[in-house]
């Protein structure tokens, strides 16, 4: 996508929490795969998941109730972990979010995007 995505460094810092990532022997290192170029700069999953769900909150009447922030944020994550792994079966994304698997396909459903391939989702998906 953009020309960043393919650069390499030495040192990769997270505009966000100011983690680093950098191979052990000094040796340029390619962008790690989950960090995303934003408005504040390169940031990494963690951050990025934080701006999504700060986003969400923005979003809402600023007397929103706590239990309305706490529901936006939890969707927004959702939402997120469903756009960036879109292919992976809902009760994986659960797990990752700390959700249940309805949720992440009631996500699913707003977002349109659709269910991954039956043969990924296999029958543990359904157990829980
Ligand atoms: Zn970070």
């Amino acid at each position: 996508m953009s020309a960043t995505a393919t650069a390499t460094a030495t040192k990769w810092t997270c505009a966000g929490c100011r983690l680093t990532v950098s191979r052990m022997d000094g040796t340029q290192t390619a962008l790690p795969e989950d960090w995303a170029e934003t408005e504040q700069g390169l940031i990494c999953l963690l951050c990025r998941r934080d701006l999504a769900a700060e986003e969400a909150i923005a979003s809402a009447p600023s007397d929103s109730p706590v239990d309305v922030r706490a529901e936006l944020r939890r969707a927004a994550l959702i939402e997120f972990e469903v756009r960036r792994n879109p292919d992976h079966p809902d009760g994986v994304i659960a797990r990752t979010c700390r959700s249940s698997a309805p949720a992440v396909a009631k996500a699913r459903q707003r977002l349109r995007i659709p269910n991954p391939p039956a043969a990924a989702n296999g029958r543990k998906a359904r157990g829980r």
